[in-house]
């Protein structure tokens, strides 16, 4: 079981943890709980993710660099 708020009278309403409706005791309205949602993804890991991207453009268009300066050292 979890209390949460009913939204309708802001009464403190025990329900399972399960999403669904319920009956709110004090008001008698029904009302939709949602459960517990899960974490949205860490900005820090988003971060990390744009890093390695950018690193890794960064490193190719390095390569493509170097490739042409070597050619152009002949005699
Ligand atoms: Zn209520």
């Amino acid at each position: 079981m979890i209390e949460v708020k009913c939204p309708l009278c802001e009464a403190d309403v025990e329900v399972p943890d399960v999403d669904g409706h319920y009956e709110c005791p004090e008001c008698k309205d029904v009302f939709e709980y949602e459960g517990l949602k899960p974490k949205s993804t860490r900005p820090l890991t988003n971060f990390i993710i744009l890093f390695f991207v950018i690193w890794g453009s960064a490193m190719i268009l390095g390569l493509l660099g170097f490739g042409e300066w070597g050619g152009t050292g002949g005699t």
